[in-house]
Parts: structure tokens; sequence; C-alpha cells
């Protein structure tokens, strides 16, 4: 079974925990740097990634977060997640793991459209899937190395740069797991 590592400093960890279970693979909370070394993928959750952002920081968490992923760890970042992977933030100097050659917007549907829900056509998936975003970014510029799996209006919300996944929304407050899924299969 493979140990999928959730990283547990702050943000919707449990959901995470929980839509691994129901996909039947096993979940770690992760909040030490030894504990990268016993996992076959990586989920950054969403919250507040300056919260988040400053415990990885405090914890010695960044770097060794960043050499997994060039050693080939899959990862996958939703919405503060996918903030952390950028290797830019266009409005914030907050630090990141940089693993993602993508810049990113915080908050970029404004105050107006904080939160709402939208079917999203997903490359690779065979019907819509649930797209629910809450102050999510929106992807401004991709590498090229990234490829777009999922846009709104032009501005990416989902991409992936080989074993790096990345969306502006959460599927693990849904209960389609089919996104969960693409991580597991990128171990
Ligand atoms: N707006 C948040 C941030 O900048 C992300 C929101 C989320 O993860 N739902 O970190």
């Amino acid at each position: 079974m493979s140990r999928i590592g959730v990283l547990a400093l702050q943000g919707d960890v449990r959901e995470h925990v929980n839509i691994l279970e129901s996909l039947d693979a096993d979940a770690l909370e992760v909040k030490k740097p030894d504990e990268l070394l016993e996992i076959d993928a990586l989920i950054l959750p969403g919250g507040e990634s300056t919260t988040i952002a400053k415990m990885a920081v405090r914890f010695g968490l960044i770097e060794p977060i960043r050499s997994v992923i060039d050693e080939g760890l899959p990862v996958y970042g939703t919405c503060a997640g996918m903030i952390l992977l950028a290797s830019t933030i266009s409005d914030s100097d907050q630090p990141v793991i940089g693993a993602l050659d993508v810049v990113v917007r915080r908050n970029a549907y404004g105050r107006q459209n904080e939160s709402f829900e939208a079917p999203l056509d997903v490359e690779g998936l065979d019907s819509p899937f649930p797209g629910v975003f809450i102050r999510a970014p929106w992807v401004e510029k991709v590498g090229a190395d990234v490829e777009v799996l999922a846009a709104i209006d032009d501005h990416p919300v989902m991409v992936r740069q080989g074993r790096t996944l990345a969306t502006s929304f959460h599927p693990e407050l849904t209960d389609d797991g089919r996104i969960h899924e693409m991580l597991l299969e990128l171990i």
C-alpha cells in the first residue's frame, strides 16, 4: 500500500487524509523533515500559504521538501499548496519551495468572487470535475515544462510538471477522488 504524506502545519490536512483513506492509501501527517523519507508521495494542503510558509521555514522543511521533489517524489499542492510550490508569487514575497516553474497570483479572483464552484474539464478525465475554489490563486505564467490540465477563462487552475501536480481548487472538499488518484498514479 502506498503511503502518502500530508504536510500538517496548518490547513485542511484532515480532509486530505480522509480522501486518501477512501482510496485505500495510507496517510501520514508530516511535520518533520525525517518523515519525508517515509513516504511515496506528498500533499501540500490548502489553508493560508503565509502561515504554512512561515511554519515550514521554522521547522526547517523548505529545503528538505525541495530536495525530495528534485529526487522525484510525486507531490500535489492544493490552493495554498500550489502557492508554496510555485517558483514566483506575483503579489507577495513570502518564502516558496519553488519546485514548480509557474508564476501564481494569490487571491486572484478578488473579493467579489472569493469562493465559488465550477465544473471543470480536466485533461485525462472523461467527465467534468467539481471545482471548489476558496480565495484561490490562478497561474499567470507557465514555464516550458509545465502542462496545463485545466483552465478557467484562459487562466490555468491545474498544472503538472513531471511528478509535480497543483490545483487552485480543493478536491479534498468533495467526494470525488479522481485528482488524488492522478497523484497515486505518479508513484
Ligand atoms: N488565499 C490563500 C493563500 O493565499 C489560499 C486559500 C486556500 O488555500 N483555500 O494562501
